[in-house]
C-alpha cells in the first residue's frame, strides 16, 4: 500500500467543491426519536417519523436519521392494502433515508399489531418508489397475525421500485422476512444482515426468509443481492422461486436457516441459498426460465440444503461457492415440468465452477450427466480435510463488520496454504492470485488488499487499514519514493483486529517534508 500526502489532499479538496455546487439544490431533513412532526425538520428542530420526512422531502433530499429507538405502533400505519396494513409507505423517488454518522437508528415494529379491518400482514417499508437509498439502520421486531395460519410479514417489500440502494441495513428478532421483492428492476441490497426472523405458526415459520427476490415479470433484471448474511430464519437464507428474472447472489453468507437459536428445527424449509424454481403445482413460469447466478456465497449448517436449485426448470450458475456441514450441501434438483413433483429430475444445464464443500451430511445430490461440472471439488483428483482450512470454527461468521459495512474478515473456511484447493479451479472472468482461481468463496493470498486511509489530526498523521485479520501489520515511511523497500524507515507495528482492523498514528512537525508511507505484511 503506497500513499504520498499532498495527492491525497489535493484531490480530496476538489470533490468537495464539485459536490458542494452539485448539491446547491438539495436540502436536508432530520429525524430523530426526540422529535415532533410539528416541527420543521431542521437537525435542531426534527421530525418524529419516517412518513413526515417524506411528505417534506422531494428528489435529491437527504433524510437523516438520528440514533435511537423509534418506537412504532398501529397508530403509524399509512395505508392499508389487504391483506397488508403498511406503516412507511415509501412512494416518492430519489429520495436518501441515511444514519447520521456514527449513530444508530432503531426502528421498532413490535407494537404493530395485525389484524386490523381484515388485515394480517404487516409491511414496515414498502418501497414503490424508485431511485431511493435507505443506509445504516435496524428494523426489529415486526409482527405477522396472532391467530390466522400462514400468514407473512416484510420488514422491506419491493412491490415496483427500481434502482434503489439497501445498505448496512440489519432486519432482525421479527417474524418478517427481512428483504422482499415481488417486482421492480436494478435494485442493489449491499451489506445488509437478516437474522433470528421467524414466524409464530407452521405457516409463517415457512415463510419467513432472510432475503426474498421474485421479479413476478421478465423485466424485473438487475436485482443483486450482495456482501449480505441471513442465519436464524425460521424458513431459508436466501429464496429467489418464481423469479422471472436473473437474480444475482454475490458474496452472501447464508447459516444456520431453519433452526432456531437453539438449534431446534424451525420446521421451515431451512435451506441456505434456494436458488430458483416455480414450485411443483402448476403455478407459471416465464419462457426462456433464466439462469439465477450464486457466486462466491457460503452456506454452513442450513438444516436442509446448503446450495439447492429447488425444482428449477433449466440449469443455473454456480461459481466459486463454499458449502459446509449442511444437510446436503449441493442439491442440484430440477424438474421437466411445473405441475407436480413426479416431474422432479437429476439437475441439467448447471454450469458449476470452483465450488467446494466439506462436511455436508451429503455432498452432491441430484445431479445429472447434462451438465458442466470440471473445476469442482467433487470433480477434481483432489481431497478435502480439516486441514485444508484455516479454521472452521461458525462462530466467525456473525462477526462484526467492517467500518465501512463490508463482511468480516475472517479465518473461517479461508484455505491454508498447503491446500490442493490453491489454483484448482478455472477462470471465470473474476479476479484471482497465483496460476489459477482456487476453490470456494475465498481466493487465497493478498487479495483482501487492506483498504488504507489517512487522515490528520492536529499534528498526527492517522493511518488506518482494513482487511487482515489477526496478522502483525507494520508501517514504513520515505521521503524518497525511488528508495529499495528494505532500505525504508520502519515506523512500527500493530495487530489487526479479528475484524482485520489495525490503526497507526504518527506524528508529524510542521514544515515536514512530503512523505511516502508503506502499510504491509512482514
Ligand atoms: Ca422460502
Ligand atoms: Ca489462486
Amino acid at each position: 500500500m503506497l500513499s504520498r500526502l499532498p495527492k491525497l489532499f489535493l484531490p480530496a479538496c476538489l470533490a468537495l467543491f464539485l459536490w458542494l455546487d452539485g448539491c446547491a439544490q438539495a436540502a436536508t431533513w432530520f429525524v430523530a426519536t426526540n422529535g415532533f412532526d410539528t416541527n420543521t425538520g431542521t437537525s435542531n428542530s426534527p421530525f418524529a417519523t419516517f412518513t413526515r420526512a417524506q411528505s417534506a422531502a422531494a428528489a435529491g433530499d437527504t433524510v437523516w436519521l438520528r440514533g435511537g429507538t423509534y418506537f412504532l405502533s398501529n397508530t403509524n400505519l399509512t395505508a392499508t392494502n389487504a391483506p397488508w396494513v403498511i406503516v412507511n409507505n415509501v412512494t416518492k423517488n430519489n429520495i436518501s433515508y441515511v444514519a447520521w454518522p456514527g449513530e444508530l437508528p432503531v426502528f421498532d415494529f413490535s407494537n404493530v399489531r395485525p389484524p386490523i379491518a381484515n388485515s394480517n400482514r404487516v409491511t414496515a417499508f414498502l418501497v414503490t418508489a424508485s431511485g431511493c437509498t435507505f443506509k445504516g439502520f435496524d428494523v426489529v421486531g415486526v409482527q405477522v397475525d396472532v391467530a390466522l395460519q400462514h400468514t407473512q410479514s416484510e420488514n422491506f417489500r419491493i412491490a415496483g421500485g427500481n434502482f434503489n440502494r439497501f445498505e448496512q441495513l440489519r432486519m432482525h428478532d421479527g417474524m418478517a422476512n427481512g428483504w422482499y421483492l415481488t417486482s421492480g428492476a436494478s435494485n442493489l441490497v449491499l451489506n445488509c444482515d437478516a437474522y433470528n426472523n421467524r414466524g409464530l405458526d407452521s405457516g409463517s415459520l415457512g415463510n419467513t426468509d432472510g432475503f426474498g427476490c421474485h421479479p413476478s415479470s421478465t423485466s424485473g433484471k438487475g436485482n443483486i443481492i450482495r456482501g449480505c448474511r441471513a442465519w436464524f430464519n425460521s424458513d431459508d437464507g436466501y429464496d429467489c422461486i418464481n423469479a422471472f428474472a436473473v437474480v444475482t447472489f454475490d458474496h452472501c453468507w447464508a447459516f444456520w436457516n431453519g433452526y432456531f437459536t437453539n438449534f431446534a428445527s424451525s420446521t421451515g424449509d431451512g435451506n441456505g441459498v434456494k436458488g430458483g424454481g416455480y414450485g411443483v403445482s402448476g403455478s407459471s413460469f416465464p419462457t426462456p426460465i433464466p439462469r439465477q447466478v450464486i457466486e462466491f456465497c457460503v452456506a454452513v449448517r442450513n438444516r436442509a440444503n446448503g446450495i439447492y436449485a429447488n425444482h428449477h426448470l433449466d440449469g443455473q450458475t454456480w461459481i466459486n461457492n463454499t458449502s459446509y456441514h449442511n444437510s446436503v450441501n449441493y442439491d442440484m434438483l430440477c424438474s421437466t415440468n411445473n405441475s407436480s413433483s413426479a416431474g422432479d429430475c437429476p439437475g441439467y444445464n448447471h454450469i458449476m465452477k470452483n465450488n467446494l464443500g466439506y462436511k455436508g451430511g451429503t455432498e452432491v445430490k441430484n445431479l445429472g450427466p447434462v451438465n458442466d461440472t470440471n473445476f469442482n471439488y467433487f470433480t477434481l483428483p483432489i481431497s478435502i480435510a480439516t486441514n485444508d482450512f484455516m479454521t472452521l470454527d461458525e462462530s466467525l461468521l456473525t462477526a462484526s463488520r467492517r467500518t465501512n459495512g463490508d463482511l468480516p474478515y475472517i479465518n473461517f473456511a479461508r484455505l491454508t496454504n498447503t491446500s490442493d484447493c490453491i489454483n484448482a479451479g478455472t477462470n471465470q472472468g473474476f479476479a484471482f492470485y497465483g496460476t489459477a482461481p482456487d476453490l470456494g468463496a475465498f481466493e487465497f493470498g493478498p487479495t483482501n488488499a487492506p483498504n488504507p486511509t489517512i487522515a490528520r489530526v492536529g499534528t498526527n498523521l492517522i493511518f488506518t487499514a482494513s482487511g487482515w485479520a489477526n496478522r502483525t501489520n507494520y508501517l514504513l515511511a520515505s521521503t524518497n519514493l525511488l528508495l529499495a523497500v528494505s532500505q525504508w524507515p520502519f515506523i512500527g507495528t500493530n495487530l489487526s483486529n479479528l475484524s482485520g482492523d489495525c490503526t497507526f498514528t504518527n506524528g508529524i512537525s510542521s514544515g515536514s517534508a512530503a512523505n511516502f508511507y508503506r502499510i504491509g505484511l512482514p
